[in-house]
């Protein structure tokens, strides 16, 4: 297998149609985020390559899903086992791709998506359906679940591969056939794991991968009326094009969206373990994941002493090269992103907070080769207003706030006063306190005295602006199939 991460000259990708991979005829460039510099070439696929990928899609459709899921089951192991086999060279390019360190990609992101394939093989196993009696009419009645037919699946930029997967894995278990479109800004992995299909034996037209932007390859995939469903990470503002793009259609959709994800600290909390997770959960990824804390509330008998350990801690977050193991965060996805992300900590400052550490405050000292990268370091800022758009608005970059609370009234508030609602964490040892948050909170996940801990069975989605429907064992198994309700007179 190619090794992006060691080629020096541009490497050129192609669309995966029909098992086969097919050159495009016009190109994005896409950048290393590191060194500020154009690496690859993404095709810029459009209609016509989303129609050929539909097409095989189509042709693939009734043998696979025809095969007993114990058959796909191993074409997704198989596919597993390849990752886990090339786990250094995906976690390489993985990196070189988004910027984010080879530690990180090493052992977050290809680990998960060699474990999305393996989980969904398992799970598909071992969901049952429904039945019931009416007797006094002769009849019984039960479910069945088919599969649905070509799934679209879309995919952001942060979490590349691990978030394609978590797609594509779900929506073939199930008997689907699938159009992928990952970011134009993150496909190499995507690319390469394009190849493991063809060693795993999944067969031609099972999963096709059409690389390109999202108004040009990612429209035509969601208006395409041979697609009946869509499943959709990202932000809310592509939601709300996609949204309106499939309505004539009647689309079934899944949309994974945006957050603005609070901590909320009380003043009982094991402050230990409570700073070390907040940090983590506030900088991770450079602050680029969907379920990073932005919004720290912090009961006021403790607001002082948190606040000082709390900058103190994210003062030895480490930002630097992505390939040096001793870095806790890379680079940012893109030079624009990097210009959004300090915008914020400028509008911050502007509205009288007070910037802690990071951006303007601290310096990073980087490698001479990195010196165009998009590096920003670990951001905490104080004295800001609710209302202001640094605490509504999602900053996806490694910045968080923090402010004081007085009730557990108003700590529900505040957390709940703006328009997303994916994540939450509470820190109480309280038991009954962190019950009582945990059912007032507006988030479709609240972890308590932890962060990103998971169980892929459970349901993983957001609510208000953060998403519609739900990811996850059975909530995937069910988005992926129909269900009719048959019911037999004897
Ligand atoms: P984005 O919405 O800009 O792009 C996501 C994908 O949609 C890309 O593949 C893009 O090419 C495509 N796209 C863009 N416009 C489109 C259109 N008109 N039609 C069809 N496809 C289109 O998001 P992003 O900047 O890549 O990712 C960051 C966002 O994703 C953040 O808001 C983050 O919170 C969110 N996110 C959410 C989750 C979750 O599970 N809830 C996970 C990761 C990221």
């Amino acid at each position: 297998m190619p090794n992006p991460s060691e080629q020096s000259s541009c490497l050129v990708l192609e669309n995966f149609i029909g098992g086969k991979f097919v050159p495009c005829r016009t190109h994005i460039d896409s950048y290393d985020p590191s060194v500020g510099e154009v690496y690859c070439r993404v095709p810029d696929s459009g209609a016509q390559e989303v129609e050929a990928a539909v097409a095989a899609a189509k042709e693939a459709f009734p043998g696979w899903s025809a095969r007993s899921p114990e058959q796909r089951a191993q074409v997704l192991n198989k596919l597993a086992d390849l990752l886990d086999a090339n786990v250094e060279e995906f976690a390489q390019a993985e990196s070189r791709d988004q910027g984010k360190t080879v530690t990180f990609a090493r052992t977050v992101d290809i680990p998960r998506s060699a474990y999305n394939f393996r989980f969904f093989a398992s799970s598909l196993l071992h969901h049952t359906n429904d039945c019931s009696q009416s007797d006094h009419m002769g009849c019984l009645h039960y479910t069945i679940r088919c599969p649905v037919g070509v799934a679209g699946l879309i995919s952001p930029w942060n979490l590349p591969l691990y978030l394609l997967t978590w797609k594509i894995a779900p929506a073939i278990a199930a008997g689907n056939t699938v159009v992928a479109k990952p970011s134009e800004m993150t496909s190499v992995t995507a690319w390469m794991m394009c190849k493991l299909m063809q060693q795993a034996g999944v067969p031609p037209g099972v999963v096709n991968i059409v690389f390109g932007t999202g108004p040009k390859a990612g429209d035509a995939l969601v208006g395409h009326p041979d697609v009946p469903l869509v499943s959709f990470t990202g932000s809310t503002a592509t939601a709300q094009c996609i949204t309106e793009r499939s309505a004539p259609y009647c689309k079934k959709l899944s949309l994974e969206l945006g957050g603005k994800n609070p901590a909320i600290i009380f003043a009982d909390a094991d402050l230990d373990r409570c700073i070390e997770t907040t940090v983590r959960s506030s900088f991770s990824n450079q602050g680029e994941i969907c379920l990073c804390t932005s919004r720290i509330y912090v009961e006021g008998s403790i607001y002082s002493e948190f606040l000082e350990r709390f900058v103190a801690a994210a003062k030895k977050w480490k930002t630097g090269a992505p390939s040096d193991p001793g870095n806790d965060n890379g680079a940012l996805i893109s030079k624009e992103h990097l210009e959004k992300v300090r915008s914020f900590v400028a509008l911050a400052k502007s509205e009288g907070g007070t910037v802690h550490c990071g951006e303007g405050v601290d310096q990073l000292h980087l490698p001479e080769r990195n010196a165009k990268g998009y590096f920003m370091p670990a951001t905490v800022i104080s004295g800001i207003s609710d209302s202001s758009r640094v605490m509504q608005e999602e900053i996806f970059g490694p910045v968080t706030c923090v402010s004081p609370f007085d009730s557990e009234e108003e700590a529900v508030s505040k957390g709940n006063g703006v328009r997303y609602g994916l994540a939450a964490t509470v820190w109480s040892q309280d038991v009954g306190k962190v019950h009582r948050m945990a059912r007032k909170i507006q988030a479709g996940m609240v972890w308590t005295n932890c962060w990103l801990v998971r169980d892929l069975n459970l349901p993983f989605g957001g609510m208000k602006n953060s998403g519609v429907g739900r990811e996850g064992g059975k909530d995937s198994y069910h988005f992926f199939t129909e269900v009719k309700t048959v019911t037999v007179k004897h």
